[in-house]
């Protein structure tokens, strides 16, 4: 049996987690994204850790008890689409040899960003290379 307390527990330690791979992604952000972009993790309504990109989300998808390189790519990938939602003109981050937009992976246990038109490793999430993108 779980007890209330041991839940919130889970929560708060899953929103840690959340937290720590989302400032590999802010990390891109901040170097590479034109403009300001809010990225924040918190506990929803279901007190469910979640994030939020602009003050919107939806909290779906993301596995928060997988392996930390596999959420960091979660969340990254999760950014993005959220990014593309709301700037539907603009696809962060592409990779300037390719012209092709860049997508999360995990290779040999590290968080990616990976080009499927060289398939290539552009750099580790968290630090993106300003330029190798567009
Ligand atoms: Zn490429």
């Amino acid at each position: 049996m779980t007890s209330r307390a041991d839940n919130d527990d889970w929560v708060l330690h899953r929103l840690e987690d959340l937290e720590k791979a989302l400032e590999q992604v802010r990390a891109d952000l901040e170097r590479t994204w034109e403009g300001s972009v809010l990225v924040e993790a918190v506990i929803n309504e279901s007190d469910y850790p979640m994030v939020l990109v602009n003050g919107s989300g939806s909290s779906g998808g993301i596995d928060l008890a997988g392996p930390r390189h596999q959420l960091v790519a979660e969340v990254a990938d999760y950014v993005q689409s959220q990014l593309m939602d709301q700037y539907v003109t603009r696809f962060w981050p592409a990779c300037r040899e390719h012209d092709r937009g860049l997508h999360s992976a995990v290779r040999d246990d590290v968080a990616v960003w990976w080009c499927r038109g060289g398939e290539h490793v552009v750099s580790g999430i968290g630090g993106l290379d300003p330029t190798l993108i567009v």
